[in-house]
């Protein structure tokens, strides 16, 4: 009748907080593998055109969600997701890092699906409420202070709810948001192996061009479940053969170009002949995933090209000159192949492959293999004990990293 219709946005004032009445307790930090385990409460709201637009959103005890079988989640994959994690400060409260980046993309996400679009910013309070509720589930030591490698691994998720088997898009969806208290990715290794503290058992990749993650004109650069479950069976044959992860590759008339490792994002560290250190990653063309871990790292460099130099100077120090001083690095975002990558490899200018993410924060790779080539790291050759590719300074100068992005939450 000539009217407008103002639907409803997200409303952070009309939270409702229901409290389990049996609380459970964190399990014990011994075990908690990623993603296993979940908190009490769950973040949930719905969007409704015919009800007026978003729900007023609503915190209360984690459980079941029924939808009807139809539901546009289920027949055409409308579904996406984020994964960000909560932290403690050095003051046990609880912080967030760079949640706006992960809000952002939730949102790119949400539209490349045609789903109802959302406030970011008034998701990112009720998430802060939502952490705030769950403080208690950031593992932590006895002391009460945060432990290296844990953290509350938040899930925000969208689906498409609209009850029809047309195909199309989804007026209709619910978001929500849960929490996994996660140990860290890669299991540390343990003393007895012989291997210094904080160690990280470098991973072994299987680089793949039969199946393929993403493609120009696709959707690699949005966080949709879509995007993961075809891998799935590619990365259980990896297993198989002994590989940890799967180097995506894509074919472009004879070369074979790389984009991420598993769900990580890929770095090369080459040594230059001045001495120098280059730090190249793919650009982001539209089959990469905009990390916010690769984003970051592009930034700690711009912003201060020694702040990693300690993680390399054992490998590019020569035993002639003891004065050095400390390599600079320069942040490249360019296309990598695998024929680039072997030349550099062949010319021993590979200092180190590392995958990036927010799960794994840093995974040094120890070896590549590929077709019938295999590349190793230099330093993951066959002396004993030299076989990490990234010593644990780095992983620490990450920590440190998040440490200057975090976001109060309390
Ligand atoms: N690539 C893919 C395919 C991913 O799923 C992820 C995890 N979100 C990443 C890279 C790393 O992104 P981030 O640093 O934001 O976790």
């Amino acid at each position: 009748n000539g009217h407008a219709v103002v639907l409803q946005e997200i409303d952070p004032s009309k939270l409702k907080i229901t409290r389990t009445p049996t609380p459970s307790t964190l399990p014990s930090t011994t075990s908690l593998p990623f993603g296993i385990h979940h908190s009490d409460h769950m973040l949930i709201l719905s969007y409704d055109p015919q009800a007026g637009g978003w729900s007023a959103p609503e915190i209360k005890p984690y459980a079941n969600i029924s939808l009807d079988p139809m539901s546009s989640c289920f027949q055409y994959a409308t579904s996406c997701f984020e994964g960000m994690k909560a932290y403690l400060s050095p003051t046990s409260q609880p912080l967030l890092f760079r949640p706006e980046m992960n809000m952002a993309r939730l949102a790119s996400s949400v539209s490349r699906l045609s789903l109802p679009s959302f406030d970011t910013s008034a998701l990112l309070e009720l998430i802060k409420k939502l952490v705030k509720t769950e403080e208690k589930w950031i593992p932590r030591d006895e002391q009460g202070k945060a432990l290296t490698g844990y953290s509350l691994y938040v899930r925000p998720t969208m689906l498409g709810t609209k009850s029809s088997l047309g195909v199309g898009a989804s007026d209709k969806a619910i978001l929500y948001v849960i929490c996994s208290p996660s140990g860290p990715f890669f299991p540390p290794v343990l003393p007895s192996e012989g291997k210094v503290p904080g160690y990280i058992k470098p991973v072994k990749l299987l680089a793949v061009s039969e199946h393929v993650r993403a493609w120009p004109g696709g959707t690699g650069a949005h966080k949709l479940a879509l995007n993961y479950s075809p891998g799935f069976l590619t990365q259980k044959e990896a297993e198989r053969k002994g590989y940890d992860q799967i180097l995506w590759l894509r074919r472009e008339g004879r070369e074979e170009v790389v984009m991420e490792v598993g769900a990580m994002n890929f770095f090369v560290a080459l040594k230059r002949d001045d001495g120098d250190i280059d730090i190249i990653t793919p650009p982001l063309d539209g089959t990469i995933l905009p990390g916010v871990t690769r984003a970051s790292i592009l930034q700690l460099i711009q912003s201060d090209p020694t702040l990693f130099s300690s993680s390399f100077s054992s490998t590019t120090s020569t035993s002639t000159t003891t004065t050095n001083p400390a390599p600079k690095l320069y942040a490249h975002e360019t296309p990598l192949t695998m024929s680039q990558l072997d030349t550099w490899h062949s010319q021993h200018k590979i200092l180190e492959i590392f995958g990036v993410g927010t799960a794994a924060i840093v995974a040094p790779v120890g070896a590549v293999s590929y077709s019938s080539s295999s590349l190793s790291s230099p330093s993951s050759s066959s002396s004993p004990g030299k076989e990490e590719t990234m010593d644990p300074a780095d992983v620490q100068g990450v920590g440190q990293a998040h440490a200057a992005n975090v976001v109060e939450i309390a």
